[in-house]
């Protein structure tokens, strides 16, 4: 399994600093220990697993950025590896998952996220943080019967804001969906939704509640628990789970560094959902 950085940040729409993220929580990553208590998960014996640094970006240019991320991938996913990536802000997503639909074909897809990142545009532009999900329906690098978002909430555009998701036949769990509950039993819904396709895992850190995370760009209130981020997490294990990343985590505006300590926690629950 391979680690990367992704430490891009051009592609946001409010607050910057998502190029920090992979620096971050390499730091907060001193605290994570080899050994899952929970889970009696241990990664690090299972797999070999390394960090190989960060992709080589042009901060200056969205658009050649990308190409760059998919080419990275492209090499790093003909060695075999599996890939779990750090951002960076979402729009690192859609080359990641060009890049690997090439070798598995349409993926089934978790989606955590206060946003539903389908937007057709942003102030003009077709590829931003917010638009990859609808890019990568269209180009059909996802199947979206087998996708879910969990976690979407606060304000939106419009009223129909998440409706395109649903017209697509995504599954669609709001934040208010998942109050004040365990998530388990919607992880269970969503396991068979996810069937044996190949599973791709997209956790945005702001689909947790700002209590928690307060390092994002785009904070929400009310949204979910770092355990429910656990619960599915932990959800998708034994699946067939090919990639996942960890975006939009900005250390910045967390002085306290607990977001990127969060982040590093989850990256280890992602690490040890992969089927062995
Ligand atoms: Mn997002
Ligand atoms: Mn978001």
């Amino acid at each position: 399994i391979a680690l990367i950085g992704v430490p891009l940040d051009i592609g946001t729409s409010n607050r910057p600093g998502a190029r920090f993220g992979p620096r971050g929580i390499r730091a907060e990553s001193v605290l994570v220990r080899p050994y899952g208590m929970a889970t009696g998960a241990a990664p690090f014996d299972s797999f070999q697993i390394a960090d190989v640094g960060d992709v080589p970006l042009n901060t200056f240019n969205l658009a050649e950025s990308i190409e760059i991320i998919e080419a990275h991938y492209d090499a790093i996913v003909a060695t075999g590896a599996k890939t779990v990536s750090m951002g960076g802000d979402h729009t690192i997503t859609l080359p990641i998952l060009r890049a690997l639909h090439k070798v598995h074909g349409p993926m089934a897809l978790v989606h955590v996220d206060a946003h539903a990142d389908i937007n057709d545009e942003m102030f003009g532009e077709r590829i931003t943080h917010g638009t990859i999900f609808r890019r990568a329906i269209e180009e059909g690098l996802i199947d979206p019967n087998r996708m879910t978002q969990i976690g979407l909430r606060a304000t939106g555009y419009s009223a129909a804001d998440f409706d395109w998701s649903r017209d697509q036949g995504v599954r669609v769990d709001t934040a208010e969906d998942c109050w004040n509950k365990s998530l388990e039993p919607l992880m269970a819904e969503v396991r068979e939704r996810i069937g044996d396709a190949p599973l791709y895992l997209s956790f945005d850190i702001d689909g947790l509640d700002p209590s928690v995370a307060p390092g994002t760009g785009t904070p929400e209130p009310a949204g979910l628990t770092a355990s429910q981020g656990l619960e599915i997490i932990r959800g998708v294990y034994g699946k067939n789970l090919i990639g996942a990343d960890l975006v939009e985590v900005a250390p910045q505006y967390d002085a306290s560094g607990n977001t990127a300590l969060l982040a590093a926690n989850l990256l280890f629950e992602m690490l040890s959902s992969f089927p062995g």
